[in-house]
Order: C-alpha cells, then sequence, then structure tokens
C-alpha cells in the first residue's frame, strides 16, 4: 500500500490534460520501464504495453485514461486577464478561488488564480449563483495582454487545477487527477503482479487519451489489440454521503467496484452492460478470494468500454473501479484500500482466464 501511496501521488502531480498527455505517458512509460516492461505509443498517443501469456487463451486488453479534464484559453483581454473553455466535465461551480496552472510546454507552467468577485462588493443577488465559465477569469498577475504572450500563453493553451494530494485520516487521499491517475496505478501494480504469474493470458495494458475529451484513444487501441476481453478501470461514484445517498450503496473503503449498468443518457445514448462471463469470474473471485466486491448502477456515467465493445466482432467489456467521492472537483477523494483490493482482484481474476474460459453467452446463465 505504501507503493501505490507513493505511486498515485506521482502520478495526480503530473499535469496532462486530455489531448495533451505527454508528461504522464512518459512518467507511466518509465514506471512500466523499471518493472522491465517495454511499451510504445500510437498516434494518437495512448501507451500501449504487452504481457505475453497463453497464446490459446481469450487475450485481455485492460485499459485506464491518463488525461485529465480542465480549460484551454479562449482569449486574452488586454489587461491581461485570460478567458476560459472548459474542456470535459469541469463543473462551474467549483471553479471560482482555485489555484491553475498554465501549462505553457516543455514541462513549463505558469501558475494562476481563478477569480472570485470581491466578497465586499458581492450583492445579494450575485451571492448564491453560479457563474457560467463565459463570465469567468483566470489571474496569472500580468497588467497586459503582451505579457501573458511574452510568458508563453496563448489561445489554445491547456490548463490544469494545480495538481495537489492531501493525505487524509487512514488510507484515504485527496486530491486532483484521482480520475483516472488511480487507474493507471492499479494497472501497473497489477503488471508488476502478472509478470511473476506463471498462469496468465496474453494480456494487453492500454493508457488512453482523450477519455474525458470525448473517449476518443480506447477504441483506436482496440482496434488494433483486437482483444476478446476488455476490462475498464475508473472511478466509481461513492454514495455514502448525505447529498448522495439515494444513487446507490457504494462505500468508501468498502472495496473495488463492478459496474452493471452504465447509460449516460445525455448528449450521447451509449453505456455498458457487461458480458455475462466477466460478471461471473469477478462475482466469483472476489468471493473466493475474500475480496468485497461492490456493485455499482449508474445513469449519467459514459466509459472508454461503451465504445471498445462495439469494436471489430465486438469485445467482452466490464467496467471495474474504485470508489470516488466530488467527482470531477479540484479534490476528489480515494481510499488507497480498495485500489489495492481491485489489483488483488483484477491479478487473480485475469489468471483465471485460461484457454477453457469462454466467452459464449449461452455457457452464461442470465
Ligand atoms: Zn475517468
Amino acid at each position: 500500500m505504501k507503493r501505490l501511496r507513493a505511486l498515485l501521488s506521482k502520478l495526480m502531480l503530473i499535469p496532462s490534460l486530455s489531448g495533451y498527455e505527454g508528461r504522464v505517458r512518459r512518467a507511466i512509460a518509465d514506471e512500466l520501464g523499471t518493472l522491465g516492461i517495454a511499451s510504445r505509443s500510437d498516434r494518437v498517443g495512448n501507451l500501449i504495453a504487452t504481457i505475453d501469456g497463453d497464446a490459446e487463451a481469450p487475450r485481455v486488453m485492460l485499459f485506464a485514461h491518463m488525461d485529465q479534464i480542465g480549460l484551454v484559453v479562449r482569449k486574452i483581454e488586454a489587461n491581461g486577464l485570460v478567458r476560459v473553455e472548459r474542456l470535459g466535465g469541469v463543473p462551474e461551480k467549483a471553479l471560482p478561488s482555485q489555484s491553475v496552472l498554465i501549462c505553457i510546454g516543455k514541462g513549463r507552467d505558469v501558475p494562476g488564480v481563478i477569480a472570485n468577485k470581491s466578497h465586499h462588493a458581492t450583492g445579494q443577488d450575485e451571492k448564491y449563483r453560479v457563474l457560467p465559465y463565459p463570465e469567468l477569469y483566470i489571474d496569472a498577475g500580468f497588467g497586459a495582454a503582451a505579457d501573458a504572450l511574452a510568458a508563453g500563453i496563448d489561445v489554445g493553451t491547456p490548463i490544469v487545477y494545480e495538481p495537489k494530494v492531501v493525505a487524509l485520516a487512514g488510507d484515504r487521499i485527496g486530491g486532483t487527477s484521482v480520475d483516472d491517475r488511480a487507474g493507471c496505478a492499479v494497472i501497473i501494480e497489477v503488471a508488476r503482479a502478472l509478470l511473476q504469474s506463471s498462469r496468465r493470458p496474453t494480456t494487453h495494458l492500454v493508457f488512453s487519451v482523450q477519455e474525458e475529451f470525448n473517449l476518443r484513444g480506447a477504441t483506436t487501441a482496440a482496434r488494433v489489440l483486437a482483444p476478446d476481453i476488455a476490462i475498464q478501470l475508473d472511478i466509481v461514484l461513492a454514495t455514502d454521503t448525505p447529498d448522495m445517498a439515494t444513487r446507490g450503496d457504494i462505500r468508501l473503503g468498502g472495496g473495488p467496484a463492478m459496474s452493471l449498468y452504465s447509460f449516460h443518457g445525455r448528449g450521447t445514448l451509449n453505456g455498458t452492460i457487461p458480458h455475462p462471463a466477466l460478471v461471473n469470474l469477478f462475482s466469483e473471485t472476489a468471493a473466493g478470494e475474500g475480496i468485497g466486491l461492490q456493485k455499482s448502477l449508474q445513469i449519467g456515467i459514459l466509459t472508454d468500454s461503451s465504445y471498445v465493445q462495439l469494436v471489430n466482432g465486438g469485445v467482452a467489456a466490464i467496467d471495474l473501479g474504485f470508489p470516488t467521492r466530488y467527482t470531477h472537483s479540484s479534490l476528489e477523494i480515494c481510499d488507497l484500500s480498495d485500489l489495492v483490493g481491485l489489483t488483488r482482484l483484477l491479478v487473480k481474476g485475469i489468471e483465471r482466464i485460461d484457454r477453457t474460459f469462454s466467452l459464449d453467452r449461452d455457457d452464461h446463465m442470465q
């Protein structure tokens, strides 16, 4: 757990907006390299590594996205203040008074602050209003547009919440980009364990790009890798706070979770109903290993697996994850014990995918 804490913290502190994943990709490639795992990146920027196994067993693609939500510069005002567009599902009510990093390239960042109107001048009618993002601006300290431009800020420059890790009580961690650096950290730990395993299917590890933008990278990787099984790792909505109580029974620290149904329902009409062979596999593995496996069912959620399951002749897909609170805000919270449980569940489950493992739906009672 100590190693996972260090790895997750390291990944959470790397700014990598959707479409600009180079920094986190290089860090993950380095981590894989220290395990002796060679990785490659494709033209859209996915990082892919393959752990060879029984060629007769179904092939697995285990994937998580390495990008994060954020903002991009839309316009620099004459007075040097910066206007932005959102990239991904950024909640506007979480933006004012946040510190941000404006990522000007080559690993260099310029700090900034998202303005919040002086309280002393805030009228009664403004107090409870959420400002739409076009009304917000970032103050990076510049007095004129020319100064901001000279510092490397221009239209299109990516911006992220200032990376942060907060060590909370017990095994809980708060901070930026828990979504989905925690998934990436779990894949690295799964890879470490699978390397030691003598019985394993060929397993492709994919750290995908542009999930938060519009679910782009993983589909491309799946087309090329042509897996039989796709296992997607990401946040699962924790519902153990008062504001979420009616949505389910997912407890932070209660163990990893499996999604039985997700549907976006806004914008895209897509989602994932998992393949029964994989539901059975992970349910039985969890029971056999004494791992508490929670069940999640959410409308409003969409993951890469919605598209990955449709490539080529179809891929048996499932969403697994870890409970997370306050998703897409600048400070999300997860529990390391859930990540440890998820790692064990994946290693033991993937080891059970051998040449007798059937993906025939008629072999799985529903
Ligand atoms: Zn995510």
